[in-house]
């Protein structure tokens, strides 16, 4: 089974430069309940062989970069025996080392070309990934969705989710009170701190001492990656699950936060971790140090989702997958079958493969055009007051007599 060509397919719904970015407080709050808006940029890749059997992947991280590095790539794979995907993903990996890529651009093209190969061998041995993987250990999926207000919140309850997630930085303890107090004691609640503005460490300490009360199944991203330091001092300040690694890659990016038991939740992105044979590896490094895994998936494209089920079905520590359904209506149409949930859970694909392909003339629809992210606006709050147009990446919270409220602690 010889690679003969690999092809990439690349979309984008809603420029930034038009409809703001997902992480400046847009989603959840512009459009209602379930009518989420904010861009979208998804790559999928396509691995044909000459047994007329093909493969397909995704790629996240930065698209429109990544489409370019696995175009060059495919020159060291093309008339490879694609059974082989360790080999493979070892020699990606070498060549794009000089080049210093070896993070998430690198990782998240060489995920789209793995998570393809997975699908292939899956295709050819008329079996699902997840059989490949070990077989299952649970034949469904459990989600959690977004809601940024008590009123999303219930809505999303109603259709029954049993696990919800806020973000950003903007008031994160009222906000969190809020919709505990809508949603009740038997829904878990998370909170991304995602910036920027990121936190500092101080700060974030302070606001994951305040929400203890809260019962989250975790804190996300409290402050920017770049600081393991400021996760030390956080796990040491507040009693409170953590969880991060959406922007780390590979088993060698992934391992301080697992090493160091410096996160309770991991959560490497199924799109630009490096592929399936990479989230198996982080997730056995994770299980030694029982650390769950919930893969960053909300903004990643119907394949890398798929890609998401199967791993998930066959990890002992699998946790529970983000999920976004209706960013855009158009994403059921990008992918078929689109998955179903019911009852705040995906039940696992049994088909060959991951069981899903794209609309490849529906994804021509929708040409990219960029791929960058707008700083947050005045109107998210994400900025502390008076400092809008300083647009810098971590800052410390002012009105600190209102910020930390309701709870007062003694930090
Ligand atoms: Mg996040």
């Amino acid at each position: 089974m010889i690679i003969t060509a690999i092809s990439t397919f690349l979309m984008q719904v809603d420029a930034p430069g038009l409809k703001g970015w997902a992480s400046d407080g847009s989603f959840g709050t512009r459009a209602g309940a379930k009518g989420l808006t904010g861009t979208r940029n998804w790559l999928f890749v396509k691995v044909t062989t000459d047994a007329g059997l093909v493969g397909i992947g995704e790629c996240s991280g930065w698209p429109r970069v990544i489409e370019t590095a696995v175009q060059d790539l495919s020159t060291v794979l093309i008339g490879e025996d694609a059974t082989h995907i360790e080999r493979l993903w070892q020699k990606m990996l070498s060549a794009i080392m000089g080049h210093g890529m070896t993070g998430t651009v690198g990782a998240g093209a060489m995920t789209g070309i793995d998570m393809a190969l997975w699908d292939l061998k899956g295709n050819a041995l008329g079996t699902p990934v997840w059989n490949l993987l070990g077989g299952q250990m649970r034949d469904r999926v459990r989600i959690y969705a977004h809601a940024n207000t008590p009123e999303v919140a219930k809505a999303l309850v109603a259709e029954g989710v049993t696990a919800l997630k806020c973000g950003g930085v903007a008031d994160p303890v009222r906000k969190v009170a809020a919709i505990r107090e809508a949603i009740g004691p038997d829904i878990d609640l998370m909170i991304d701190l995602h910036g920027p503005p990121w936190l500092t460490p101080g700060d974030a300490a302070r606001v994951a001492r305040a929400l203890e009360p809260y019962d989250l199944l975790w804190i996300e991203d409290p402050i920017a990656p770049e600081s393991l330091d400021g996760y030390r001092r956080i796990r040491d300040a507040a009693h409170v699950p953590l969880a991060a690694g959406e922007r780390m890659a590979t088993v060698w990016g992934l391992r301080p936060l697992i090493e160091e038991g410096l996160v309770d939740v991991i959560q490497p992105d199924t799109g630009r971790a490096g592929g399936i044979t990479q989230m198996k590896k982080i997730a056995a490094m994770a299980e030694a140090h029982h650390i769950m895994l919930a893969p960053h998936s909300g903004s990643l494209g119907p394949v890398a989702e798929y890609a998401a089920l199967h791993l998930l079905s066959a990890l002992p520590n699998g946790l529970i997958l983000e999920r976004i359904e209706h960013d855009w209506p158009g994403r059921a149409r990008t992918i078929v079958p689109h998955p179903v949930q019911q009852d705040g859970f995906l039940t696992v694909p049994t088909d060959p493969g991951l069981g899903c392909d794209i609309d490849e003339a529906f994804v021509a629809e929708h040409p990219s055009e960029a791929n960058v992210s707008n700083p947050g606006t005045a109107a998210s709050g994400a900025y502390a007051p008076g400092t809008f147009d300083e647009h810098v990446y971590v800052q410390t919270r002012l009105r600190r007599a209102r910020y930390f409220s309701p709870i007062k602690d003694s930090v």
